[in-house]
């Protein structure tokens, strides 16, 4: 089974992959930590983002897809794929959709957990503290929403109108949104 957590930064959709990834032994592929290694570990990649990343603005689609490309057709995660932060932008999702054709694959869910800012900027708050994340001051993560309303929003276009399109209140506890997209999976 394939799966997209979809939502604004905060929303809650790196919780909801783990929890998807032990339930259906899947893998998450969350593009926030793959940018977050490949400035780890100094590549010329993470030296090209970590500007980018610490304003809380988006990395170039170009960079992303090229990233994800192994992951989507690494034969170990075929059919585990839990999507998380991605796809980000109509030209993510319509490279998304290339991928899959081309590996024979299709995405079974997407959930769409749905958070107002206020909500959001209060989790973030709290998560800088727990989490100690450089990009989760209250600057960006003012910008990670507003570049979230600006270019991710038309994805949502893209993907509401399929059957497999799931809307989540997001604002709900962690254990009630995981109910709630268990009653989707029927596993
Ligand atoms: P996240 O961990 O998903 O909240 O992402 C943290 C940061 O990584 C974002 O603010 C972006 O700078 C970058 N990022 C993560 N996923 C993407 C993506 N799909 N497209 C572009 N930038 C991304």
């Amino acid at each position: 089974m394939n799966i997209i957590l979809f939502g604004p930064p905060g929303a809650g959709k790196g919780t909801q992959a783990k929890y998807l990834v032990k339930k259906l032994n899947g893998y998450q592929i969350s593009t926030g930590d793959i940018l977050r290694e490949e400035i780890k570990k100094d590549t010329d990649i993470g030296k090209k983002i970590i500007n980018h990343m610490n304003e809380g603005k988006f990395v170039s689609d170009e960079i992303v897809n090229s990233l994800l490309k192994n992951h989507v057709f690494d034969p170990i995660k075929k059919e585990k794929l839990i999507f998380d932060g991605y796809p980000r932008s109509i030209t993510q999702a319509k490279n998304l959709d290339a991928l899959l054709i081309d590996s024979k694959q299709k995405i079974n869910h997407i959930f769409f957990l749905n958070v107002n800012k206020e909500t959001i900027v209060k989790r973030i708050k709290k998560r800088k503290i727990l989490e100690k994340r450089s990009d989760d001051d209250l600057d960006t993560i003012l910008k990670r929403y507003d570049t979230y309303i600006e270019t991710t929003k038309p994805v949502l276009d893209f993907y509401s109108k399929n059957s497999n399109f799931h809307e989540i209140d997001g604002a709900m506890e962690i254990d009630q949104i995981t109910s709630k997209i268990e009653t989707f999976l029927n596993v």
